[in-house]
């Protein structure tokens, strides 16, 4: 009796564990994004705080992430090359990119890291360039996640800055959306700009590397907040104690800015008086243009709505995966 072939299981090329890792041909690891890189070669898509590790450490990264990475953590981040990385703007934060590997035996995987299509300010949106595996953030990788226009939200929020005769407090991450806030308050000719410093050193690194200045002044615990003032946070300090009195004492509304502000529940929870979905990822739709473009064999979605947005491209015919963390073997699907 012949024996039956056992169908062959497809090599498992991608992992995540600490951070994505992928195996290329010839044994070597890449590692993207992971606390403790121990990839022959390690990728830092940017500089926000929960991709990279404490204390020195080396990783293929773009000049300004690497300053950016060195300023936030104040421990240096040396930044290297390697012929088979290619970097290309991820549309995410200043100075971020997505990987573009290229094994040597001719397969391409596009590791997105964060990743917006959209262009904004002084951010182009991310072009995909095409590859046979993709691996995807899916941050907002449910139906219920589309954004509204760029231009038109922009102005909206520009018009109510100049609208609102309190004081506002602007809460936006330290690397990202508060810089966004700062231009849009400049063009609404907000009296004063105030940052605090984890925003200003952020602002100082990117004004050296690109053609945009941010003109912040610092605000100090004994700066007072008068009507006309517009002061920017970090939006993880949305609900410390001295926020909130400060808020009391000046009448000043708060106001936070996020994908997730789609959803009412964003604007209970971090209690702002408004909200308004700015957001630097991609939002459902454009994960899947961005598919589109890549159209890859194979896809890989991670973070967020990872399941959510592996079903819906499972749907439409895609080979797509979720992958969950610490997932030592995709043949565990
Ligand atoms: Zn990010």
């Amino acid at each position: 009796m012949a024996l039956l072939a056992w169908p062959q299981r497809p090599v498992m090329t991608v992992t995540y564990r600490d951070g994505i890792r992928i195996e290329l041909s010839d044994g070597t690891r890449i590692v993207c994004d992971a606390d403790s890189p121990d990839g022959e070669v390690n990728v830092l898509s940017h500089a926000h705080g929960d991709h990279w590790p404490e204390g020195e450490t080396t990783a293929v990264c773009s000049p300004l992430t690497a300053d950016l990475a060195t300023v936030r953590r104040d421990t240096p981040l040396h930044r290297t090359t390697d012929e088979r990385v290619e970097l290309c703007p991820a549309g995410h934060v200043a100075g971020s990119r997505s990987a573009l590997v290229t094994d040597p035996d001719g397969t391409r995987y596009l590791y997105t890291g964060d990743v917006c299509t959209r262009p904004r300010f002084y951010l182009d949106g991310f072009d995909p360039p095409s590859a046979d595996v993709l691996i995807v953030e899916a941050t907002y990788g449910e139906p219920d996640y589309v954004f509204p226009d760029h231009a038109a939200l922009a102005e909206e929020i520009r018009t109510w800055l100049a609208e609102t005769t309190e004081p506002v407090i602007l809460f936006g991450y330290a690397l990202g959306r508060a810089q966004k806030l700062q231009l849009l308050a400049r063009a609404a000719d907000r009296d004063r700009v105030l940052a605090s410093d984890a925003v200003r050193r952020v602002n100082d690194a990117i004004e050296t590397h690109r053609d945009v200045t941010f003109d912040a002044e610092p605000f100090g615990s004994d700066t007072d907040l008068t009507t006309g003032d517009a002061l920017v946070l970090p939006m993880t300090s949305g609900r410390i104690d001295w926020v909130d009195r400060l808020a009391g004492e000046t009448g000043a509304i708060k106001a936070g800015f996020s994908g997730w502000a789609v959803q009412a529940a964003f604007k209970f929870r971090g209690d702002y008086d408004v909200t308004f979905p700015l957001s630097d990822h991609c939002d459902f739709e454009e994960l899947l243009s961005l598919v589109e473009a890549v159209d890859p064999d194979r896809i890989y979605t991670q973070h967020g709505s990872a399941a959510s947005l592996a079903t819906h491209l499972t749907a439409a015919g895609y080979d797509a995966t979720a992958l969950r963390q610490h997932q030592t073997s995709l043949g565990d699907f």
